[in-house]
């Protein structure tokens, strides 16, 4: 019998942070277990078979708002500035996403478009991001109408693809969310902080578990060696459903399978990512040089292609979903000395800050 303070299944983020502060922060002896044969989780990176350094799980771009998340992943990496930029392919064109005056220009002929943009900021002021449902209730007929095309456009082909529901069958939450930017600003994202790991996620990863608290196993299956290990406290980061057996049936994921290609180029196209909502089955295309700034004669890209089967990466966010997830957590909420972290084990989908704040607080401890 394997005897320690903490058992961590899982070494993404989530399972990362968790061990880390128990055997760092508290002085606890700690086992990571990790099914596949590396650590990071989704956000593993490593180089292809030609040196160019590839997200094996599709871009992991990082970004947050919240200090003490950056404060505390800073002790592990140093970071490269990088500000993400998404074009879409709509009527032959690549323009910016999230939909903004320049996508607007781009696509509309220039007075309507200059018509559009003096409605925008008189109804909504500069800078202003209005949800597309939002905008098609404007009194405006233009607006409504570029409501309407953003939606058939950028959005419900993309949705589609990505979720294989139309977008009646998803939360509201989903399109409520999707904007038209009344700025020129083509970033992505919009937060504070906005970087990439120096020296790749793994790297990172590595740093955070280099203890010696702390053990980890790779290949090694929770399921499979539980009976061997006692420990006082277990956090669980798999699939929460997994965890009980999978007793009221199976929680929904989108899958994705990411396809890497090499090319013999310096760049293949002129931002990170380019989607595309309408042609072709798959969403999106990432190059990963931009993500990292790496020079090297190749390139790497990769297709993300939508599937139903396959690794859990998406929790479908649907109320039937969210229904069968709380029985699960009322499950959840008797273990006594296990707790459910992460994307998987809260069936949420969250961005890599929020995973590390949740883990944070979940053990309550500060960073
Ligand atoms: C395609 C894609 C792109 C994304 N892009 C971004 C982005 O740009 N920015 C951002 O902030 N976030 C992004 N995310 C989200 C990010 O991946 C998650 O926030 C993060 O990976 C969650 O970390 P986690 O530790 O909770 O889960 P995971 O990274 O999934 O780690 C859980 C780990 O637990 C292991 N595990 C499960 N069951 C067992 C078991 N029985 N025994 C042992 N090990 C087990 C798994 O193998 C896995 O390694 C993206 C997600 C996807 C799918």
């Amino acid at each position: 019998m394997i005897k320690v303070d903490c058992l961590v299944i899982g070494a993404g983020f989530s399972g990362a942070t968790v061990a880390e502060r128990f055997a760092a922060g508290r002085n606890k002896k700690v086992l990571v277990l990790e099914q596949r044969e590396h650590i990071g989780g989704n956000a593993y990176d490593r180089t292809d078979e030609e040196g160019v350094l590839i997200h094996q799980y599709g871009p992991h771009i990082f970004h947050t708002n919240g200090a003490r998340i950056w404060d505390y992943l800073s002790r592990f990496t140093q970071w490269r500035p990088y500000e993400h930029k998404v074009l879409a392919q709509v009527a032959g064109r690549l323009v910016p996403v999230p939909f903004n005056l320049n996508s607007l220009h781009a696509l509309f002929p220039a007075p309507e478009a200059e018509r559009m943009e003096r409605l925008l900021i008189e109804q909504y002021g500069e800078g202003a991001r209005v949800p597309i449902l939002k905008l098609r209730d404007s009194a405006s007929d233009h607006l409504q109408e570029l409501a309407d095309y953003v939606y058939r456009n950028i959005f419900l082909g993309y949705t589609i693809k990505q979720w294989n529901l139309k977008p009646e069958e998803l939360a509201a939450s989903v399109t409520a969310r999707v904007p038209v930017v009344v700025s020129r600003d083509d970033r992505y994202f919009q937060d504070t902080y906005q970087a990439m790991p120096r020296d790749g996620y793994t790297v990172l990863f590595q740093r955070m578990l280099d203890h010696p608290n702390i053990e980890v196993r790779t290949g090694a299956d929770f399921f499979e060696l539980k009976d061997k290990i006692q420990a006082e406290h277990v956090f669980y980061t798999g699939p929460i459903d997994r965890y009980f057996d999978y007793r009221y049936g199976k929680l929904p994921y989108r899958s994705l399978k990411f396809s890497h290609s090499n090319l013999p180029q310096e760049h293949y196209q002129s931002v990170g990512t380019v989607n595309y909502p309408n042609d072709h089955d798959y969403t999106r295309i990432t190059e990963f040089k931009h993500l990292s700034g790496q020079r090297h004669p190749h390139t790497a890209i990769v297709h993300e292609y939508p599937c139903s089967e396959g690794e859990p990466y998406y929790p479908i966010p649907c109320r039937e979903n969210e229904q069968l997830y709380k029985r699960y957590q009322q499950l959840a909420e008797r273990e006594n000395r296990t707790t459910f972290v992460g994307r998987l084990g809260n069936y949420r989908y969250y961005n890599m800050d929020q995973v590390v704040a949740a883990a944070l607080s979940c053990i309550g401890t500060p960073a």
